[in-house]
């Protein structure tokens, strides 16, 4: 019987990365050993271009979904490791193609440890002629059903008929941090995958304006937050208390006018924020042309107000392309329960798709007496949450 006994990791993108590597290395074997932390039997080992985990009895379907998760990994087989010598290494590529029932193969040998007595190419001939000996399997170079990998390290050799993909990108968390926009929408928890996905740390605003929003309408924000930090990893939830500078914009902006001012009021909050808690951009959901508030020349005036940098990865994305990858890191079912949103409840029947900077800007002075008030108490009055 094979006995896949170890998981083998490998890192793709990170081997590029020269001097930053061991960095990168570190991180990736933390946010692993973070992710696999309910499986208490597993051992690992970290070396120059692989992470290795021993299962010591660990259920590896389990383990692997785990893994399919942890940015930065760019695929992982499980493996049978055995002493470096050919005897083993030939007996287990055999073990291998005994049980696969498949009828051809091929095999693809890596040597890391160059001090192995025979080059690749042996190791190939000697594990593929000991197959042909003893089974009824053919040789197919270009279109084999059964590919047995074999990585010869200095003490061990580990083997392989699979090879699974890894969810690539970065290690959550080496490339700085910045701050999301979350809403309980359907866009921004995948901006936020996206985002994460390249390495960076995230953390979380969410604008709510009680009582005309529900205490259920946050908790499905936090519950989104909680789901997207399965790829994050920790993250603050800041919830900003929005109602009162929504009802000023209200009673004293143009209706057609009130999302793009209120959306300006979200990024200057969130600006505000970022800058407290080192975060050096914002994140929205955005995406050209969805709702009047995303025109090209709505996005205009709203990041006028912005000094940081407002990334918006799913900009050019269609929904439905949205909505797969929703449904891919489960924050679709979440994301469309019913509860009403900040943006939803005073929107204007007709709100203007051609905003004009100056007129907005001239607008928002009818908030002049109250508003810098407003800012400072819904800012110092924030409840953080830790997810
Ligand atoms: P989503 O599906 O992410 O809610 P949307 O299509 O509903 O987006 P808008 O409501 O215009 O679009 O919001 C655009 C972006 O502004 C969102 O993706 C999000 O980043 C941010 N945003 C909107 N409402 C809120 C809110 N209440 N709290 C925090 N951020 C918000
Ligand atoms: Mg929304």
């Amino acid at each position: 019987m094979v006995n896949y006994d170890t998981v083998l990791i490998r890192f793709g993108e990170l081997s590029t990365k020269g001097k930053n590597r061991k960095d990168f290395i570190n991180r990736l074997y933390g946010n692993i050993k973070y992710m696999l932390r309910d499986f208490e039997a597993l051992e690992y080992r970290k070396a120059y271009d692989r992470i290795y985990i021993k299962l010591n009895g660990t259920d590896h379907d389990a383990v692997g979904e785990k893994l399919k998760k942890v940015f930065g990994i760019s695929s992982f087989s499980f493996t049978e490791k055995v002493p470096s010598d050919i005897d083993s290494i030939s007996a287990a590529c055999l073990r291998i193609a005994k049980e696969s029932g498949y009828k051809t193969f091929k095999m693809i040998t890596k040597r890391h440890d160059k001090s192995f007595p025979m080059r690749s190419d042996e190791i190939n001939r000697a594990c593929a002629g000991n197959i042909l000996r003893n089974t009824d399997l053919k040789v197919d170079v270009h279109n084999p059903e059964l590919a047995i990998r074999v990585e010869v390290q200095e003490k061990d050799t580990y083997i392989t008929s699979e090879k699974i993909p890894g969810a690539g990108g970065y290690p959550a968390g080496i490339n700085g941090k910045v701050l999301l926009l979350l809403s309980g929408g359907i866009d921004s928890p995948v901006a936020a995958y996206m985002i994460a996905k390249r390495g960076v740390k995230i953390e979380a605003v969410y604008f709510h304006a009680p009582p005309y929003t529900s205490e259920r309408a946050k908790e499905k924000v936090v519950d989104l937050a909680k789901k997207i930090s399965v790829y994050t990893g920790k993250m603050k939830l800041h919830v900003i208390n929005f109602t009162d500078i929504q009802m000023a914009i209200y009673q004293k902006c143009p209706p057609d006018e009130l999302t793009i001012i209120m959306r300006r009021y979200m990024m200057r909050i969130a600006e505000h924020i970022a800058k407290e808690n080192k975060c050096i951009g914002l994140i929205t959901g955005e995406s050209i042309g969805q709702v009047a508030s995303q025109t090209m020349q709505s996005l205009l005036c709203t990041n006028a107000v912005c000094e940081l940098p407002v990334y918006r990865p799913l900009i050019a994305f269609d929904k439905q392309d949205i909505v797969d990858i929703a449904e891919k890191i489960d924050t679709y079912e979440t994301s469309v329960l019913p509860y009403e949103d900040c943006c939803t409840i005073f929107v204007a029947k007709h709100p203007v798709t051609k905003p004009i900077l100056g007129v907005i800007e001239m607008h928002e002075h009818n908030l002049d007496d109250c508003i810098e008030e407003m800012l400072n108490k819904a800012i110092n009055e924030r409840e953080v949450i830790d997810i």
